[in-house]
């Protein structure tokens, strides 16, 4: 989606200093053909099987982008009571929600009930009473399934990982047959499926087809009992490539669970969120100073931490580059932000031919940046742009000083 036209770097039509002329920096800018394509990729390679794709709405919550994926035919996972509004504010349906996470509370249950979501991905036991409790206060059942921890090694970051039996996610798989008991006989569930989501950003298929067949093997036994399911969600977790990481092939994977569901009357629920948005989103900023120290170089920029967490958080990479290619001789520096902490870093002993005042482009940010971006050192957020072949929207626009106080009382 980036392409590099007489050396300047340009989303589909638009050229990257265009939009920073017009919308300012930081800016996120996000093209919606790869968002689209992203989308496409998903739905072409689970089509043998009967499949309905769950954005995961933490990865990137813009009503824009949300809207566009509910065109497309998008349900969506979401974690808090915050995320199913945004949903339903940006035209998405609720029958296509389900809500995933392991503290829901009263309240966001009452909310995700009286919406009428697809399914409550119950994460414990007491989760689970409180979800009947709440039903039949209000006179309805309520659709669930469990979220069952497969103990499979995602073989991704630890921060990230959530299928192992150390973390707090999920159901462990030993006790996952007593908890369908224990459901069956509560007057206001329903139980219609299982779920795993085994991590984040993983490269390699094989942990998600484990995860697959362990999921099956526990609806057949379930099956035994009496317990008929009528799909498996497969969470999300695909990764993408920020460096040089290998990639999941989509079909691959596809190809796999539609061998092991086979005929059982299953469908599958899909909750990708960072492959379906993180490389079609970059940040845009702008260089500060060059700064050359005793030791280092760096390259101070108008973006930092507050607006992309994920290399202070994970350490994660992003590859760093100019918007304008130019002829001038690279130094090798950190490329920071300005916020007090040495932890605020966007890149580090990167080779970079930048001035005073150029553009750099921090390239797959469109999972996890603005999703994750604080007012920290009350710096406002960054705007964020949609890219339309040569069309580009402003749809986010930069918050001002005075949004910074503006849910506080004197
Ligand atoms: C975060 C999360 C996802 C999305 O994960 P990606 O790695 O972004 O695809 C899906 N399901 C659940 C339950 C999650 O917590």
């Amino acid at each position: 989606m980036l392409n590099n036209i007489n050396n300047l770097l340009h989303i589909e039509e638009v050229a990257l200093n265009q939009v920073a002329q017009e919308f300012a920096t930081p800016v996120f800018v996000y093209s919606e053909n790869a968002l689209r394509q992203a989308f496409s990729a998903y739905k072409n390679a689970f089509n043998q099987i009967d499949t309905l794709v769950c954005y995961a709405v933490k990865a990137n919550g813009n009503l824009n982008i949300l809207r566009l994926f509910a065109s497309l035919g998008s349900g969506f996972d979401i974690v808090s009571g915050g995320e199913l509004a945004r949903v339903l504010q940006a035209g998405g349906s609720a029958d296509k929600v389900i809500f995933s996470g392991v503290g829901k509370t009263a309240a966001e249950i009452e909310f995700a009930l009286k919406s009428g979501i697809k399914c409550f991905n119950v994460e414990s036991m007491p989760e689970l009473t409180r979800i009947n409790e709440i039903a039949g206060s209000l006179n309805k059942i309520a659709p669930i399934s469990f979220r069952i921890n497969p103990n499979i090694d995602a073989k991704t970051h630890p921060y990230i990982s959530t299928g192992l039996k150390n973390n707090k996610f999920g159901i462990p798989f030993e006790q996952a047959i007593n908890a369908y008991s224990t459901a069956q006989n509560l007057p206001n569930v329903e139980i219609i499926g299982v779920d795993c989501h085994i991590g984040s950003q993983l490269t390699e298929v094989q942990p998600l087809i484990d995860a697959c067949e362990r999921v099956v093997a526990l609806v057949d036994d379930l099956g035994n009992l009496g317990i008929r399911l009528s799909h498996i969600d497969l969470g999300g977790g695909v990764g993408i490539r920020y460096q040089n990481e290998t990639l999941i092939d989509l079909s691959v994977y596809a190809n796999a669970v539609a061998k092991i569901i086979g005929n059982r009357p299953l469908s599958l629920i899909l909750e990708p969120g960072r492959s379906l948005v993180g490389n079609a989103g970059v940040l845009l900023t702008q260089v500060e100073y060059v700064k050359h120290g005793e030791e280092k170089n760096f390259v101070v920029v108008d973006a930092a931490m507050n607006d992309l967490a994920r290399p202070a958080l994970y350490d994660a990479f992003h590859d760093i580059v100019p918007v304008c290619v130019k002829d001038i001789a690279p130094i090798t520096a950190d490329v920071v932000g300005q916020i007090c902490e040495s932890g605020d870093f966007l890149g580090k002993n990167r080779s970079l031919a930048v001035a005073q005042g150029d553009l750099l482009c921090v390239k797959s940010a469109g999972a996890y940046g603005m999703s994750m971006s604080s007012n920290y050192n009350a710096r406002a957020r960054a705007a964020e742009v949609l890219v339309s072949g040569s069309q580009s929207k402003l749809i986010r626009r930069r918050e001002t000083f005075a949004d910074l106080w503006q849910a506080e009382l004197i």
